[in-house]
């Protein structure tokens, strides 16, 4: 550990940790990038978490039902393939201690810092690196600040007069009360997007009566799940190249959907008729089925999957609601029709803030300018992971690099190269601190949008968590193949950046780092 203190005792409040990389956050993200530079042989760096254990969306989202819905066998490390997983679709707490099992495997504890939340974090010009303020005081100065803080964690609250004046039980998927026993209660859902459909049709038979109310009706595919038999698992253990070509199947498989969300939308036609027989199949009612056909193109919001979704809503005891909400009673939702409909329970099922992953005052950079006052119209990066006006600061899982057909993993090894190309370039030129050239963002971002507004997310009729509402620029999604991703992000080109000499000397040499796997090995 070369971590270095000012005070004896690594943490607490009053002490100064220095460190040359600091990583803020510990799900895939955050432990991807701590991953790749352990096995570049770096020890200088820590991973700041705000909670007391590693996980991040995975260890917050905890609701019943909770499951990934881009199969495992993508879904994970190339670097670290789990031969166990136990379907092709892996619940949550699998998930969790998969990455609990990284940790350990890469032997990333001694540099985990668990319940360090970042406060603020700003560029120190004058020290060439970064000074990050922890929410107990601490203080930790930092060459390098990678964040690995997701763009989906800040709970959306929706915004109904009222809400906090219900006296029954109320919570955010995200913050899922497992003490509240839903068994024979009447519960409204707000909100019927990923994390709804999964909940949904796991506490209907529970409860007494459920109020779904639904704004606007996702479309739903089959899920094509299934369990991973014990002869699969041992094979994948005794020859792991078997798994890979599974991986390499659903990799492919998946990256054929970018055909019909950017290249040629007309493709998507198929796919929705796909959705609309399963829809048919599975529920029987006409006026039910109407409720909830979409009125846009398949694909503009996500497209979501799921076997027992729709049946949960042909129950008797659920009741589908179009009808808006006008406000919130102490024991009651108030429709706008004037109808009075009683609960003892409101979860929200309302998102998260996926244009604004990150409050206001939380990094500032060059000229102690705030991260959202760079991003006034809307967040933006180049290459998602490098943003102008904040030298060494790098994101993972930065603006456009989301997905709507494949798995994030990817573009998350994707960026951890790029990274560790870049942070392996300044050593080697001895370079201190690098800042992109508002042009070369510029012009990137401009590239970006012209491919943004011909696809489906702009273009087919919907709005979505994808666009910014300031500028109605998409600003979260990638609009391509994520192979293209890959090919964009291989080398870091220090033409592209503005640069520091070295001001302080460097405190590691690394070795090479193995090549991540090219899309065709993804
Ligand atoms: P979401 O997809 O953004 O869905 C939010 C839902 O709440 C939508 O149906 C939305 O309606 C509704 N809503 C929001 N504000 C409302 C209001 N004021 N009144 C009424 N309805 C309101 O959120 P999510 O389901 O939590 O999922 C977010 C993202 O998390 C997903 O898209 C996905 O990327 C990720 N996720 C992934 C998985 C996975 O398996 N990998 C699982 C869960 C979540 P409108 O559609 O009309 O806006």
């Amino acid at each position: 550990m070369n971590a270095r203190a000012d005070l004896p005792g690594l943490a607490g409040p009053g002490a100064t940790e220095h460190t040359d990389i600091a990583i803020i956050g510990s799900g895939f993200a955050g432990l991807g990038m701590a991953i790749r530079l352990r096995q570049s042989g770096e020890q200088d760096f820590l991973i700041f978490e705000k909670a007391g254990s590693v996980g991040g969306t995975w260890r917050d989202n905890h609701y019943p039902g909770c499951a990934c819905d881009v199969q495992s066998h993508l879904y994970s490390f190339s670097f670290a393939p789990n031969p166990g997983w136990s379907r092709m679709f892996s619940p949550q707490p699998e998930i969790r201690a998969y990455l609990e099992d990284c940790t350990d495997r890469f032997a990333l504890r001694p540099n985990l810092r668990l319940n360090h939340e970042l406060r603020h974090a700003a560029w120190d010009e004058p020290a060439g690196g970064w000074r990050l303020e922890m929410a107990d005081g601490k203080v930790v100065r930092a060459r390098v600040l990678v964040s690995g803080m997701g763009g989906l964690s800040r709970p959306s609250y929706p915004d109904i007069p009222g809400l906090d004046s219900f006296e029954g039980e109320c919570f955010h998927s995200q913050h899922w009360n497992h003490a509240y026993a839903l068994q024979g209660k009447r519960v409204a859902v707000i909100g019927t997007g990923a994390s709804a459909i999964q909940f949904v049709p796991q506490i209907a038979p529970k409860v007494a009566q459920l109020d779904l109310y639904q704004r606007t009706p996702p479309w739903i595919m089959p899920k094509p799940d299934r369990e991973v038999s014990a002869t699969e698992q041992w094979l994948f253990r005794r020859l792991p190249f078997t798994q890979k070509l599974v991986r390499t199947g659903i990799y492919w498989m998946l990256e054929s959907r970018v055909l019909g969300f950017v290249a040629h939308p007309k493709l998507m036609k198929v796919v929705e008729r796909i959705a609309r027989r399963h829809l048919a199949r599975q529920v029987r009612n006409p006026q039910l089925r109407a409720t909830l056909t979409p009125d846009y193109t398949i694909g503009c919001k996500r497209v979501l999957i799921s076997n027992d979704y729709y049946p949960a809503l042909a129950r008797s005891n659920v009741d589908v609601v179009t009808t808006g909400i006008s406000r919130v009673e102490r024991d009651a939702v108030i429709l706008r029709s004037g109808s009075r409909r009683p609960v003892d329970c409101i979860i929200l099922g309302t998102g998260f803030h996926a244009t604004d992953p990150l409050p206001r005052g939380v990094i500032a950079g060059r000229d102690g300018v705030d991260l959202l006052d760079a991003w006034g119209d809307g967040a933006q990066a180049y290459l998602g992971t490098t943003v102008a006006g904040f030298p060494n600061l790098f994101f993972v899982v930065g603006p456009n690099t989301g997905l709507g057909h494949s798995s994030m993993v990817f573009m998350i090894e994707s960026q951890v190269a790029y990274i560790l190309d870049a942070l392996r370039r300044m050593r080697r030129e001895g370079v201190q601190a690098v800042e992109v050239r508002e042009p070369v963002q510029r012009a990137f971002n401009e590239g970006l949008q012209g491919k943004l507004g011909h696809a489906i997310w702009s273009a087919g009729g919907c709005a979505s968590w994808y666009i910014d509402p300031r500028s109605g620029r998409n600003t979260t999604l990638w609009p391509g193949f994520t192979w293209q991703f890959r090919r964009a992000t291989a080398s870091f080109r220090m033409t592209d950046y503005e640069i520091w000499p070295v001001r302080m000397p460097q405190p590691y040499e690394s070795a090479d780092v193995p090549e991540i796997a090219t899309a065709a090995g993804a």
